[in-house]
């Protein structure tokens, strides 16, 4: 149980932007929620079904990914370099 499981799409706020991190090659992109809602599988999707549902953009990779919260007025969110 986590914030991932707690939380829906649909109960972020439509200007917060996720930063979804490929788990194998490392490719980062950020995805804002209200572009993902406007896929309707995900409209009631939990953030951990997002991150589940979500493939890198690399097209040769379509690693599983890591989802996490972009808080832009905050630089804790920052995870550079982490392994
Ligand atoms: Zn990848």
């Amino acid at each position: 149980m986590n914030w991932k499981t707690d939380l829906k799409l649909a109960d972020l706020d439509a200007a917060t932007r996720l930063e979804v991190t490929c788990k194998r090659c490392g490719l980062c992109r950020y995805e804002a929620s209200a572009a993902l809602m406007r896929d309707p599988e995900l409209t009631q999707a939990y953030l951990d079904e997002v991150e589940h549902t979500l493939r890198c953009s690399d097209r040769v990779c379509r690693g599983a990914v890591r989802v996490a919260l972009v808080h832009d007025s905050k630089t804790e969110g920052f995870v550079g370099g982490m392994a």
